[in-house]
Order: structure tokens, then sequence, then C-alpha cells
């Protein structure tokens, strides 16, 4: 995708539900049209034409009352900022420094309010649309009634001022203004859309994470355990390298959860799991595999590479204090099998294997590590 699509998906809310999109996208189709239609009006001579085109521009004020009263829109405090500025200051100014009654301009006053109903939802909005019809209808009768009032603004001295040069300037002061007053309002309105994207972004990765992490440990749940595992098995075979799983378990655990209740086992649990996750570097993940039980999945670890770490972990929960209520007790141990990735092995039979040699270390005594064929 071209880096202009991503950019206009992101700005129409990529994530959003498709109607809000659909919105959106009218919303920002009617800011191009304000934009041409101001254009239009700019460089137009004749009144009548000028009126036309404040006809045309008039009739964006339903539609956008209408998807202004149905969409839920927002009320951000800069976006009824913004809409006070435009409304009062720009396009007012706009108007009083080159138009006059009879100039396609006062169509953006339409558009004003039309914006209003749009983004400013509910009272805010019926408020501020009132407010601005006023202001608006006092600035129309002030121009009627005085018409010297109207004064131009020229953006670009270019030479002495003849009527000529005077129309041109105005043009382009107003050009200028309206085109500040619509960027002003885009760049709100859009950075709005981003950060709600991003919002709407941020849950999706929250969902994800969620769908694959046990919520009690923190580390990998079974599911993605399982996808994991195939995954690796492939990687390994496919380059010849070795693949070595241990399955941990938690020696006389129901003791602990009956002598001492669950909450104080549910402690013990993420201890035990976060010494687990703290040895994992690189590719190697560890995931709850049942109860008390946990996977370590080591990529391109040989058997003896696989017992050494193990060994290394079994030590560590041995001496480890994982909890205060424990310290004058016996301490919590754990046992492990390990199984190796030989040609003919798939994930089933690895952790098979592995929980066989788990079962050997429990039967041996416990806290101690069983390979395929060597103990510690
Ligand atoms: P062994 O040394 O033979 O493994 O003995 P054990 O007591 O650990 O035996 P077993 O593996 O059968 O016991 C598992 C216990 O783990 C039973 C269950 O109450 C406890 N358990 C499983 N999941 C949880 C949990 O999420 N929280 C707590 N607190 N306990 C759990
Ligand atoms: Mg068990
Ligand atoms: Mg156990």
């Amino acid at each position: 995708m071209s880096k202009f699509k991503r950019f206009l998906k992101s700005s129409f809310g990529a994530q959003l539900p498709i109607r809000q999109r659909f919105f959106n996208i009218i919303f920002a189709m009617g800011l191009l049209v304000g934009i041409a239609g101001v254009l239009a009006c700019m460089s137009l001579n004749s009144s009548n034409q000028a009126i036309m085109v404040s006809a045309v521009m008039t009739l964006a004020f339903p539609l956008f009352a209408y998807i202004g009263i149905r969409v839920k829109s927002r009320q951000d405090t800069l976006i009824v900022i913004a809409l006070i500025v435009v409304n009062f200051v720009i396009f007012p100014a706009l108007y009083l420094s080159g138009g006059n009654i009879f100039c396609g301009i006062p169509s953006y006053f339409c558009l004003g309010l039309a914006l209003t109903l749009f983004l400013a939802k509910g009272k805010t909005g019926y408020i501020l649309t009132t407010l601005e019809s006023f202001w608006y209808m006092f600035i129309y009768f002030v121009s009627w009634k005085w018409p010297n009032f109207c004064i131009d603004v020229p953006a670009f001295s270019m030479s002495e001022t003849g009527k000529t040069d005077f129309q041109f300037n105005a043009v382009n002061s107003n050009t200028l203004m309206v085109c500040v007053a619509l960027g002003l309002l885009a760049k709100i309105i859009f950075s709005l859309y981003q950060k709600e994207a991003k919002i709407v972004e941020d849950n999706i990765i929250e969902v994800e994470r969620q769908s694959i992490i046990d919520p009690l440990t923190a580390v990998y749940n079974r599911r993605f355990m399982y996808s994991y595992i195939t995954e690796q098995i492939e990687v390994a075979k496919r380059n010849s390298k070795p693949l070595s799983v241990v399955l941990f378990d938690i020696d006389f655990f129901k003791n602990l959860n009956d002598t001492y209740g669950h909450l104080l086992g549910d402690d013990v649990l993420k201890a035990i799991s976060s010494i687990l996750k703290n040895s994992c570097k690189g590719n190697e993940i560890v995931a709850r595999y049942g109860g008390e039980e946990f996977l370590l999945i080591l990529p391109n670890f040989t058997e003896a590479e696989a017992l050494e770490r193990a060994e290394e972990i079994r030590e560590c929960v041995e001496k480890s204090i994982l909890s205060p209520a424990l310290s004058k007790d016996k301490p919590v141990t754990i046992s492990g099998g390990v199984a190796t990735l030989k040609a003919s092995t798939d994930e089933e039979k690895l952790i098979a294997t592995a929980d066989e040699n788990l079962y050997k270390a429990k039967e041996n005594g416990r806290n101690r590590i069983v390979g395929e064929e060597v103990s510690l």
C-alpha cells in the first residue's frame, strides 16, 4: 500500500466501524467542496454567478445538519474552540474584508453553521449554532446598513491601489483566510481521528495479548504454546537444529494449597512463573501448560544444554524465598522432565516424552530434573 493510501486510511479511521468511516469521508468531502466553492466565489466577478454558488453551497447546510444530528459527534473542547474561532472571527473577517451583500462569501456562514451542527453535538452544538446565527445576522445587517464597514485587507500589495488591484488583493487575502480556517479545522479533526484510531489499535493489541497470555501468571497460555512449538519444530527440522522442551511441575503443591490456602498458592505460582520467564532469552518462551505445570521451549538447545538450563532453574526456585509466609518452612521445589526433538517426533510426542521424564523425576524423589538419557 502506498504511503498516501495508508495516510488516507488512518486519517479516516481504518479501524473504526464502517458507518463512522463513511461519515468521516463525507465530512472530508464537504471540506474539499468548501475549499473549491470558496475559491470559485472569489474568482467570480458577477454577483449573479456568485449568488448561484452561494445557493449551491447553502445546500450543504441541510446535508451537514442532517448528518450532524444523526451521527454521534465528538465533543472535544479543541473542536469547539476551533469552531468559535472559525465562525466568530475568520469567516466574518473574510466577509468584511472583501465581500459585500451580493457576493458568494456569505454561503460560508451556512457552511460554518453546518460544521458546528456536525462537529459539536447536543446542547453545545445548538447553543453555538444559535449564537453564530445571531452573529452572522448582525454582521450581515451592519454590512447592509453601512456598506463602508466592509473593509479590504490586501494580503499582497502589488502596486498602487486601483479597482482591479484592490479586488485582486482582496481575493488573495480571502483565499488565505479560508485556507487557514479550513486547514485549522482539518488539522484538529484529523489529529483527533488519528488519536481515536490509535486507541482502537491499542485495544486490538491488548485483546490479542490477552488471547495468548495466562491472566494469573502472565506467561503464555497453552493455546499459544501449541502454535509456537509447532512453528519451532518446523524451523528446527528445516535448519537441522536441535530443539528441547522442559516440563516443570511444582512439588507437593496440593499440600501447600491445603495448608496455606489458594491465595498463597497463587502467589507461589506467580513467583515461579516470573523465575521461569526471567530465565528466557531470545526466542525461548515459557507457557502455563496446566494448573501448576509449565513448559519451557528452548529452540537450538541440545538435551545436555536443556538439562543444564533446567537444573539452573530448579536450583534458583529451591533457593528463592517465594513467599514470606513460607520462609521458615521447607523450600518450595519443582521437578522437570526434558525432551529433545528427534527426526520422527511431533509436538504431541515431544511433550509426552517430557511428561514421562517428569513422572520419573517425581518417582525418583522430586526436586530433580530427568532427561531422556541423563538424569540430574
Ligand atoms: P506432585 O509433587 O506429585 O506434583 O504433587 P502435587 O500436590 O503438586 O500434585 P498435583 O500436581 O496433582 O496437584 C496440583 C494442584 O495444583 C491441585 C490444584 O489444587 C492446584 N492448582 C492448580 N491450579 C491452581 C491455581 O491456579 N491456583 C492454585 N492456588 N492452585 C492450583
Ligand atoms: Mg501437576
Ligand atoms: Mg505438582
